[in-house]
């Protein structure tokens, strides 16, 4: 393994020895090639670069106190890739194709796994690009689909805890029947200046409504949002937020602890009923929340200083069966060394 002090890593990029990349042609996909090159050859004219033909996909590889190096979902990160494929009119990644380049850029990079006692993971970044040359707005007829690979440190340095998040008006990540659903970089453009403005404030995150009637919860950030109360887990449903694969875990997970699941609208006011709240995706797997402002109210929904008790309950769980030390009932794991 790498001498690194994996430790002390953020969220960014260190280069790794390998990236692994595969094109599209002529109607169809290429052979996968091994690259230690991490810069691209690219034609000024791509549609990545001037109509957003851009998608990518986010996910770990763990390596485990059994010595095993284990994905979660990656069948799921597949699917989800297609979906925003077919979304943004660009030809479809098939799943076993996806899968065995997860596979292999984690092989090729084993050394960067970081130690399972630092909590450091391997950050594994999908990106599919069109890259042939249009001026007009046309789909473009190639495309690159490649996965890189870099260690991330632990999200949470001092130990899992909540963080205070804001309501932002002023700005949409995504309309309602736009590109929300689709993991494009384009949302995240549109997310960067209200993302900037609440941590200018002091917040973790900014917390998005409804761009149709600012009513109802969307996502916090490039999280879902979910809340806890009665013994229930409800989390939003929405035409403009990203289906995430933490989430939907958890809500499986919810319901393997006898807990009711509820999937549906949120109205802002029933922020002030949950005894718990979070934020979910692959980065934290769940980022509690401690309260949400909203400014333009001046209300507060509080939620407690620290972590409620079934979102640590399920925080656990859920590292437990991607560490390989909780039983895998749902077959989500994948063990790609060892
Ligand atoms: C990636 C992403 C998430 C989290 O999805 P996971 O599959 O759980 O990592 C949530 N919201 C947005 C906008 C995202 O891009």
């Amino acid at each position: 393994m790498k001498d690194l002090d994996w430790s002390n890593l953020s969220f960014g990029y260190l280069p790794t020895d390998y990236n692994v990349r595969c094109c599209y042609r002529n109607g169809k996909w290429g052979e996968i090639e091994v690259c230690s090159d991490e810069y691209l050859k690219l034609h000024m004219a791509a549609t990545c670069l001037h109509y957003g033909q851009e998608a990518f996909e986010g996910l770990k590889a763990y390596r485990c106190p059994d010595g095993r190096v284990r994905v979660f979902r990656m069948d799921e990160n597949a699917l989800r890739l297609q979906s925003t494929c077919r979304g943004i009119l660009m030809p479809e990644v098939p799943s076993e194709l996806f899968m065995e380049m997860v596979t292999k850029v984690v092989r090729l990079n084993q050394e960067y796994v970081p130690t399972y006692e630092s909590g450091a993971t391997l950050y594994i970044r999908p990106l599919l690009i069109g890259t042939s040359a249009e001026v007009g707005v046309h789909p473009s007829d190639e495309y690159m689909f490649l996965i890189f690979v870099t260690p991330v440190g632990p999200y949470f340095k001092g130990g899992f805890a909540s963080n205070p998040y804001v309501i932002i008006r002023d700005y949409d990540r995504s309309a309602p029947l736009g590109t929300g659903i689709y993991k494009v970089g384009g949302n995240y453009a549109a997310s960067l200046k209200a993302n900037s403005i609440a941590h200018e404030k002091g917040y973790a995150c900014e917390f998005y409504l409804d761009a149709k009637e600012k009513k109802y919860i969307d996502e916090c950030g490039a999280a879902n949002f979910f809340g806890i109360k009665n013994n229930t887990y409800v989390t939003p449903k929405s035409t403009s937020i990203l289906p995430s694969i933490t989430n939907k875990s958890l809500m499986q997970l919810a319901e393997d602890f006898g807990m009711k699941v509820e999937r549906r609208q949120i109205p802002e006011e029933e922020l002030a009923t949950f005894d718990e709240a979070g934020a979910c995706g692959t980065a934290a797997v769940i980022s509690p929340i401690s309260y949400i402002d909203d400014l333009d109210t001046g209300k507060r929904y509080d939620f407690g200083p620290n972590p409620g008790p079934i979102s640590t309950k399920l925080y656990n769980h859920l590292r437990g069966i991607q560490y390989g030390t909780e039983p895998d009932v749902h077959h989500w794991t994948t063990v790609v060394i060892g």
